[in-house]
């Protein structure tokens, strides 16, 4: 059996990245680097650009200016089936193929790569490494529940060893409780695994709870980067002082209201 490697996530680079559809420009202008191993959260409205920022990491989306880099390689001079096995993607609603058995969900990355020694050990141990049991392998998608699902997700977008994962709002259709052991299941997997990993959500609760910096867009751009620190301290203002003052009010309503119980 393959053991996992403490692999290092990659650093990325964006260099003025633009994607324009006519006159929206969903990402306008967009440089940033992320440093190797960094747990990057995107906050941001809905429509503010968040996944097209994020597909054209991996190619899902084309630039219509600019570039990105993974590990100092511009992506347009990536092989792309390359490219695809480097990068974990998961997402809201979770993609599994209904007609497929777990076990082969998981293992339709190293299918689709030509990889056949091995591929049931993987799997056994992906099950193990997001904590679901060993005789989910033979069961069916709709048998499972919604959170198992997502754990599924988890291990497909890992099977390949990728160093990077990218996710888009990949707790968003989960009920509060399953979310948040979920998260906190996978920022332990991020620092066990040495990934670098990009989260979508629009839930700066979330965002704070499992990031070590926030990046909050609008209109295509970004228009704060700071730490959860940072953001929590009030400094940083704007669209994102707004958004930090939502889950800001909850908790000060819940303590007020557990001094009246
Ligand atoms: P978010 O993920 O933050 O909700 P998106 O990246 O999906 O935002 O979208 C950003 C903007 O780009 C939105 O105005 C959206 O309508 C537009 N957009 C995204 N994809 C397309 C597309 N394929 N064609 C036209 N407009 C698009
Ligand atoms: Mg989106």
């Amino acid at each position: 059996m393959h053991s996992t490697p403490s692999a290092s996530g990659p650093a990325i680079s964006l260099e003025n990245l633009s994607r324009h559809y006519g006159a929206i420009k969903a990402v306008d202008n967009v440089s940033l680097e992320i440093a190797a191993g960094s747990f990057v959260a995107l906050v941001g409205l809905s429509g503010s650009g968040k996944s097209t920022l994020l597909k054209m990491i991996n190619r899902l989306v084309d630039p219509t200016a600019g570039e990105v880099s993974i590990a100092g390689e511009n992506i347009e001079a990536t092989d792309s089936h390359i490219l695809r096995r480097r990068i974990g993607y998961v997402f809201q609603n979770i993609g599994l193929f209904p007609h497929m058995t777990i076990s082969r969900n998981i293992a339709i990355g190293l299918e689709l790569a030509g990889e056949k020694d091995g591929r049931q050990e993987r799997v056994a141990e992906l099950l193990e490494l997001v904590e679901l049991p060993q005789d989910m392998a033979s069961r069916m998608p709709p048998q499972l529940s919604g959170g198992q699902q997502q754990r599924v997700g988890v291990a497909r977008a890992l099977a390949t060893r990728p160093g990077l994962m990218l996710m888009d709002e990949p707790f968003g259709a989960l009920d509060p409780v399953t979310r948040d052991s979920l998260a906190g299941q996978y920022k332990a997997l991020h620092e066990k695994l040495g990934l670098t990993t990009i989260i979508v959500t629009h839930d700066m609760a979330e965002a704070l709870y499992l990031a070590d910096r926030i990046l909050v867009m609008e209109d295509g751009q970004i228009k704060a980067d700071a730490t959860p620190a940072e953001l929590l301290s009030g400094k940083v203002g704007g669209e994102a002082e707004a958004l930090v003052a939502i889950p800001r009010a909850q908790a000060a309503h819940l303590i007020a209201l557990s001094k009246k119980a």
